[in-house]
């Protein structure tokens, strides 16, 4: 589960977010670039702009399931 203690600084404000345990895989932001991609510092992944449309939010959900170590978070 994502740790909201641990949110990534650069995820824009609102309830989805991933947090300082993300490995940078690139499953987010490869099918939900829409609201995923990499951080400033190519380090990792962050939240760059929050889902709100049906097909924005169906997206995070999926990868918020597959991501191997569980940093994607949604605490709305
Ligand atoms: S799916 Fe998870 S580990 Fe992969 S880039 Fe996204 S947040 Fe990071």
């Amino acid at each position: 589960m994502a740790n909201l203690k641990e949110r990534h600084p650069e995820n824009v404000p609102g309830p989805w977010y991933v947090d300082t345990s993300c490995i940078q895989c690139g499953l987010c932001s490869e099918y939900a670039p829409a609201s995923f991609r990499e951080s400033p510092d190519g380090t990792q992944n962050i939240v760059h702009h929050q889902p709100i449309t049906n097909n924005q939010i169906n997206a995070a959900l999926e990868v918020k399931e597959g991501c191997p170590v569980d940093a994607i978070g949604n605490d709305g």
